[in-house]
């Protein structure tokens, strides 16, 4: 064969492996047919009586070579051939069958149909090797008519196009199989989507644009939104992540209409489109841009993977539902307290300085939410989120860390507390109601505060806030590490006075006398709880009875205070001091002890006193809470024939109504107002004539504490009030000086 020749032939070779459309139809898509023979005869022969033939609507075209090293070359350049013509003699007479044992074996070509040609009779290969090597068929060249060679040639490309498509099939499986489980694992809804999109487009090898779509999840939907986002996206349609579907031009039209009317999967041309039936609203649709047509195999075989992507798409929502309602809060759709703390810890691990955590507390929340309706309560949350969303920008975070508590989270200059409060200044619209709302803030800079996470902050932020709370309302507080210190020493007092109150260690009660104003005789004492510190000096109750309260340890602290004040009247009783009445304090959290009753009835079984001669103060604050409990207790402790006093009248808010419906036998007229006695110009003296003047007229009696001065006393004698106690007659002292003091003056 003439060099050119050759060369021309392989020319041909190159240009059909290299040169193929970029795009081709089921129309121009031809069969390919290698003609192997060192004839080049053999070759226009075959082509002659081919031509213009097509196998189940493909046209053939042929690749020729003249040697069995160009046959190879044509075929390691063409993955594509679906039939070889091979003569079997050509340089030597097993260079036919080398060359199939090759491409059998070492390339493992084992969809390429093979029929063996050859010139003679008597070179036909043993059964056994037309099995090994899978020869579709033997023909001598005589006995390949046309028709027989065509009815053979289509026999073979059918059985070339069949073993093709299992074989795709096979590996698409394996493929399947191969990221079934990397998909599944998968838990963030996006970073599923990109993957399962990566992976349908190698399942289909000719494609490599596409994007995944499905509704929003977690996000409130407005009327008119449209219901499908872009959630995964490749190749020319990258940048359509997170866009609505209708963005995405003709082929999101396309896709609609898969997900829309057809519900099931839809290949036209070039685009496919497969519906993903999901449960939960969780419907999703998988566009692919393909190179050529899918196949049916392959779109057999994609409608597979679509359950895998609806599987994983409904786990990985799932659990980002999970996650979303455990770091969201379901009413305002902030982030709650642990997203909060998720968020501060991002920011910390950013680096970055100058930044402020605040939290803020709506005012009296629970009474407007009470006095409102939750629903109302609700809507005013949503009213406050959303001016304090329109003051920050979208790098700060705003979260609701706790019913009526928001986070904030911003640079030190925006989170200003003036700025935040003036927020507050017009009124917030409920409905009809328009809400004067206020509220205080804690704040911590966090440079201010080394080595912390989100949780130590929050922590401290809330020191600050509390800070803030008990101080005037409506202002805000700083943390400092001073705080952090207070608050320690506060938790190693709680737990000094826990050990005080189970030991019993370190408490006493130290008497105030209570005398008649008129004559000075002495009627009574009030008993004062006093506690030693482990340093020896006194811990003033103000300081330690809100931390019993708090920590609950006034039950048992209580008791005791009222055992050993019987007990004492029976002590004093034998020492020859009979007749005084005993004050003892309550607290609020005392009256919820479901045993504060059988207590009480217990001292006075143990001391043989009579319960007439015991009074119980109670707070006005006390008394205006709760109302059913304390004037169910109230009602039992008169029948037992205990009198009531209501302490620290004047400070609280207490209706004159509500106070007639309280068993009570007593006022005590706080000692603020006392104090001002002195001046005249003070108020003291008109409030005291008023409660003087209210006990009489609901037939209480009176008596006035911390009177200080004669002066106080001559005025309260004016006032008509028959009671004082104060500094003026003594000092609380203890039981002893008591007695001596009590005898001393009789
Ligand atoms: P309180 O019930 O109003 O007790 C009267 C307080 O006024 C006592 O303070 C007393 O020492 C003080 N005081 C008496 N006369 C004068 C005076 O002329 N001038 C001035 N400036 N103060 C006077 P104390 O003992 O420090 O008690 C403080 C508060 O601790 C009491 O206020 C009471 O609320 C609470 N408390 C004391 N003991 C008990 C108790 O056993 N149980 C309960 N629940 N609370 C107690
Ligand atoms: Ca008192
Ligand atoms: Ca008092």
């Amino acid at each position: 064969m003439p060099a050119s020749h050759l060369n021309d032939e392989l020319n041909i070779i190159d240009d059909l492996a290299h040169a193929r459309p970029a795009v081709t139809t089921v129309e121009d898509n031809p069969w390919r047919i290698l003609v192997v023979d060192d004839d080049p005869e053999v070759h226009n022969a075959t082509a002659f009586a081919l031509q213009d033939i097509r196998i189940d609507g493909r046209p053939l075209s042929f690749v020729h070579a003249y040697s069995a090293d160009e046959a190879l070359a044509a075929i390691n350049a063409d993955d594509d051939i679906a039939v070889v013509l091979l003569d079997v003699v050509m340089e030597h007479e097993s260079a036919g069958l080398d060359l199939v044992r090759k491409v059998r074996h070492d390339l493992g070509r084992n969809a390429m149909r093979i029929i063996l040609r050859t010139g003679q009779p008597g070179y036909a290969p043993e059964m056994r090797v037309i099995r090994e090597y899978d020869i579709n068929d033997y023909k001598t060249k005589s006995e390949l008519t046309r028709v027989r060679l065509l009815t053979t040639l289509t026999t073979a490309v059918r059985s070339y196009d069949q073993l093709r498509t299992i074989m795709n099939a096979r590996r698409g499986l394996a493929l399947i199989v191969d990221t079934a489980a990397d998909l599944l694992s998968r838990r963030d809804p996006g970073d599923f989507a990109a993957a399962a999109l990566a992976s349908a487009c190698r399942l289909v090898g000719n494609a490599d644009s596409g994007f995944l779509c499905a509704r929003r999840q977690n996000f409130p939907n407005f009327p008119g939104e449209p219901p499908l986002f872009v959630i995964g996206a490749c190749g020319t349609f990258a940048d359509q992540l997170g866009r609505p579907l209708a963005d995405c031009g003709a082929a999101g039209a396309f896709a609609a209409t898969a997900y829309g009317e057809r519900r099931k999967s839809f290949v036209d041309g070039g685009n496919a489109a497969f519906f993903i039936a999901g449960e939960n609203n969780r419907d999703a649709v998988l566009y692919l841009k393909t190179a050529s047509p899918l196949s049916e195999s392959e779109r057999q075989l994609l409608e597979v993977f679509c359950v895998n992507i609806g599987v994983g798409l409904e786990n990985a929502g799932l659990i980002s539902d999970l996650s979303f309602s455990a770091f969201t809060d379901r009413l305002t759709r902030l982030s709650n307290r642990s997203g909060f703390v998720a968020r501060i810890d991002e920011h910390l691990r950013s680096g970055s300085r100058g930044w402020t955590v605040a939290l803020l507390d709506i005012d009296h929340f629970s009474e407007l939410n009470d006095a409102l309706g939750h629903h109302k309560g609700d809507q005013l949350l949503l009213s406050v989120t959303q001016r304090l969303c329109a003051m920050l920008s979208p790098e700060m975070v705003l979260a609701r860390v706790a019913g009526d508590v928001f986070g904030l989270l911003g640079p030190d200059a925006a989170l200003d507390p003036r700025r935040l409060l003036d927020q507050f200044k017009l009124p917030f619209l409920v409905d009809e109601y328009s809400l004067p709302v206020k509220a205080t803030l804690g704040l911590t800079r966090l440079d201010e505060v080394a080595d912390s996470d989100g949780i130590d902050l929050l922590k401290a932020t809330n020191i600050a806030l509390n800070r803030a709370k008990s101080g005037d309302r409506g202002r805000w507080h700083y943390y400092t590490e001073d705080m952090a210190r207070e608050t320690r020493t506060r938790l190693d007092r709680l737990h000094e006075l826990r050990i005080a109150v189970t030991q019993q260690r370190g408490l006493e009660l130290h008497y105030q006398p209570q005398v008649e104003l008129s004559g000075g005789r002495l009627v009574g004492a009030e008993a004062l709880i006093r506690w030693r510190g482990a340093d020896g000096e006194f811990i003033r109750p103000d300081l330690f009875i809100s931390l019993a309260e708090y920590s609950g340890l006034i039950v048992d602290l209580g008791a005791w205070v009222f055992h050993t004040a019987v007990r004492q009247l029976r002590d004093w009783d034998a020492k020859g001091l009979s007749g005084v009445r005993m004050a003892i304090n309550v607290s609020l959290v005392q009256f919820r002890d479901p045993l504060f009753l059988s207590r009480v009835r217990s001292a006075f079984a143990e001391t043989g006193i009579s319960p007439a001669r015991i009074e119980l103060e109670i707070t006005e604050s006390v008394a205006m809470l709760e109302a059913e409990t304390v004037i169910g207790i109230l009602t039992e402790l008169k029948q037992m024939g205990i009198q009531i006093a209501i302490d620290d009248f004047g400070t609280g808010f207490s209706s004159l109504a509500y106070l007639h419906r309280l068993p009570i036998d007593r006022i005590k007229i706080d000692r603020a107002f006392i104090r001002d006695l002195d001046s005249k110009r003070g108020s003291g003296a008109s409030i005291a004539q008023t409660v003087i003047g209210l006990g009489r007229s609901l037939g209480l009696s009176i008596i006035a504490e911390g009177v200080e001065t004669e002066a106080q006393a001559q005025v309260l004698m004016d006032l008509g009030c028959p009671l004082a106690q104060g500094f003026y007659y003594s000092r609380p002292v203890d039981a002893d000086s008591f007695l001596a003091w009590a005898q001393a003056r009789a």
